[in-house]
């Protein structure tokens, strides 16, 4: 007999807003008829425990969280993967018969949209920024075989851990290099990624305090933020001779890998696209 209830999926955040990640889900199961559902639910941090409980009693297929969940989830899961262990953060929960897994699908989103332009290993990279995102490109970054990652960030201390945890941590060379005004791009860095908050809307005019004649043609320069798609950093890097990738592929491909782990299906990529932009309210280029 047919079932009448849908299978459901979903994130706990807190006071995110609106969040891009239902429209791009829910149109990727639509587009491949799956009757499955993506719910966002506002879960305050006493509530975590709580909520996940009853994901598992509702029979969920699992959850993304976001913001304030991404550590203190860890301890609620009975398996952590490597990456996310590494990143110290989950973002994305499978449910398989009452076990929980927890992954992190941000660097494994970036590293998607990353092979859609070269395979990579052997990569010399240099990263801006060593937040939450930063931590998750580093990461998956060095396991996926890059061979040195330069991260460079604004407050010294925080690059340097970062640097340290990967490089201690991981095969890849990895060290810090302080950002001086008009940083100049080491000449032999072949991948180059914007993983600082700089030039998000309504920021848009903001870019990074780097000298763009640094920039190798050819490189592959990329940026974590969504919106606009093309940021200053991206066109300056396309003028330069550089490939831009857009932050849309990051979210994008992350949520492809999210549904793959709940579902083991591969959606759509090309309608899921068109949903982030239709709901971000941009067209690419
Ligand atoms: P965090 O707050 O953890 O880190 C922010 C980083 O940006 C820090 O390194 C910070 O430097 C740096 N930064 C902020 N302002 C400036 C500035 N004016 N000049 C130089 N550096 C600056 O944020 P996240 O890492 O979680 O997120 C970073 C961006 O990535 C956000 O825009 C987020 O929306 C985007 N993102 C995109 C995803 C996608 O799928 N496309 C997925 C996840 C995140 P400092 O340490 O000195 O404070």
């Amino acid at each position: 007999m047919e079932s009448f209830l849908s299978d459901i999926t979903g994130s706990f955040s807190q006071g995110a807003g609106k969040n891009p990640t239902v429209a791009i889900m829910e149109a990727g199961y639509a587009a491949a008829g799956m009757d499955v559902r993506y719910l966002n639910c506002e879960v305050a941090p006493a509530q975590l425990a709580d909520a996940v409980s009853g994901a598992i009693a509702m029979g969920w297929l699992g959850f993304n969280c976001s913001l304030p969940h991404k550590e203190s989830i860890i301890d609620l899961l009975d398996t952590v993967a490597r990456s996310a262990e590494l990143i110290g953060a989950v973002n994305t929960v499978v449910i398989n018969d009452g076990h929980l897994t927890g992954e992190n699908t941000d660097g494994q989103g970036f590293l998607e949209a990353l092979r859609t332009l070269t395979d990579p290993r052997g990569a010399r990279a240099v990263i801006f920024g060593a937040g939450g995102a930063a931590r998750a490109i580093a990461v998956e970054l060095a396991l996926a075989g890059a061979s040195s990652i330069t991260i460079v960030n604004r407050t010294a201390d925080r690059g340097q851990a970062l640097a340290d945890h990967i490089d201690s941590q991981t095969d890849a060379e990895c060290s810090f290099s302080p950002w001086t005004p008009g940083y100049r791009i080491p000449g032999e860095a072949n991948l180059i990624v914007n993983a600082t908050s700089v030039g998000f809307v309504p920021q848009d005019k903001d870019t990074l305090d780097v000298d763009f004649s640094t920039f190798t043609p050819g490189a592959i320069v990329a940026d974590v933020v969504p919106n606009p798609p093309m940021t200053r950093w991206l066109v300056a890097a396309e003028k330069a001779g550089c490939i831009p990738l857009t932050g849309l592929g990051m979210l994008v491909n992350q949520a492809l890998v999210n549904a793959k782990l709940w579902t083991g299906e591969a959606l759509d990529a090309k309608v899921m696209h068109s949903a982030l932009e239709k709901a971000l309210g941009i067209t690419e280029g």
